[in-house]
């Protein structure tokens, strides 16, 4: 099966659609839980599942790094080697590059940085970052690209966004090179392709990654071309590093006029409830984000009404499930009481049953968001839900 997209309904701006991948369908707009190492902190592979998680993301830096792509590629591809039938997207190295490495340069050629494990040295082209996610064997890889630090000014975006650029087409053409000189269909399982690199999976789909910070210029420059190389779809980075919620709105605002209508549209690393909501209201179809499951190991709850963070000492006695909306295996059983006691404790089972609550309300807005698009009432939705959210006052 090779990769798809269909947009089934619309409503406004918001669409609603199917992604079609190797590893089957995902229902959009999706929300993908991180599993950095190959594993969602805290919760298995089956809660996932359970949880309705079509998509999971998996960081390539961190599997390059340890226990390493080609370790991966004899055990099959990252599918076969962490147990997960179901799609699964990897990041370009990217972000975490930039924000993990050590003694990093960036250069025409690639990246040069020092792994924050073990000091070694590495470089990382466009090229290898295509090489690496091909025997990984992801559904979807990512290009790689350059992330600034917000705030940098024009003068850093321009020559950055430029060698983004440069580099995707780097990449696109060693994709096409390793996928397409032996017919995309033709790989299955374990196979050296002519560039003799492992590709375990040959229905892998390549997103594109539009940059240029928060310059609505240099970002449809970066946007159109982008588009102009081709990928199956694209997404949108270097954002949610520190600007201001309503920049990145207009940010996304603009650039989503500029992607292809019939192509999924990938916001990165966003974010909060009300940011998913505002996306999918500008055409967003996927999302990725940690704060779920960060934000739950450090106790703090996504609630319909708010956050919740348990470890306040007012939910000492608190007897009432963390979100009385919520229809979650943490909700349905325990009170705030005992999340809070376990939390308290440093007890293993708080982040557990604080992730499963925060992904399942996640996963359960996005499914709401999908319903709501193909009755055509996603605008009501937006209202009551940001409604629902400012009804109590933010829990310090
Ligand atoms: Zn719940």
């Amino acid at each position: 099966m090779s990769f798809g997209f269909r947009v089934t309904h619309t409503d406004a701006r918001a669409r609603r659609g199917v992604m079609t991948t190797a590893h089957g369908e995902v229902q959009t707009p999706a929300f993908m839980p991180v599993g950095t190492q190959g594993a969602v902190k805290g919760v298995l592979h089956k809660d996932l599942e359970q949880l309705g998680a079509d998509i999971l993301l998996s960081n390539t830096y961190h599997l390059y790094l340890r226990p390493g792509d080609d370790l991966i590629a004899r055990r099959g591809g990252l599918h076969a080697f962490i147990g997960w039938p179901r799609p699964i997207l990897t990041d370009s190295n990217g972000y975490q590059m930039f924000s993990l490495a050590a003694q990093r340069t960036v250069a025409e050629d690639g990246v040069q940085f020092r792994s924050h494990l073990d000091g070694s040295a590495h470089l990382l082209t466009p090229e290898k970052a295509v090489d690496i996610q091909a025997r990984l064997g992801s559904d979807i890889a990512m290009v790689l690209d350059e992330c600034l630090a917000h705030p940098s000014g024009d003068e850093l975006i321009r020559p950055s966004m430029e060698r983004t650029l440069r580099w995707a087409r780097r990449a696109r053409e060693r994709f096409l090179t390793l996928y397409e000189k032996r017919g995309r269909e033709s790989f299955s399982g374990r196979e050296s392709s002519s560039e003799g690199v492992i590709v375990t999976n040959g229905g892998q789909a390549q997103f594109g990654i539009v940059q240029g910070g928060v310059s609505p210029e240099l970002r449809e420059e970066s946007a159109r071309g982008t588009v102009g190389i081709g990928f199956e779809a694209y997404a949108i980075g270097g954002l949610s590093v520190g600007e201001p919620t309503d920049v990145m709105y207009k940010i996304v605002a603009g650039t989503t006029r500029c992607l292809p209508e019939d192509r999924p549209r990938y916001l990165m690393g966003t974010g909060t409830p009300q940011d998913l909501v505002e996306s999918v209201a500008l055409g967003i179809d996927l999302f990725d984000c940690v704060l779920p499951t960060r934000n739950a190991r450090n106790g703090q709850l996504f609630t319909s009404e708010g956050p919740v963070n348990i470890k306040n000492a007012r939910y000492a006695e608190d007897d009432r499930p963390p979100d009385p909306a919520c229809s979650c295996y943490t909700c349905r059983t325990f009170s705030r009481a005992y999340l809070r006691h376990l939390f308290q404790s440093g007890e293993i089972n708080a982040s557990t049953l604080n992730t499963l609550h925060n992904l399942h309300f996640y996963l359960d807005t996005l499914r709401q968001i999908r319903d709501a698009i193909a009755f055509g009432r996603f605008e009501s939705f937006r209202a009551a839900f940001h409604q629902s959210l400012s009804r109590r006052l933010h829990d310090p």
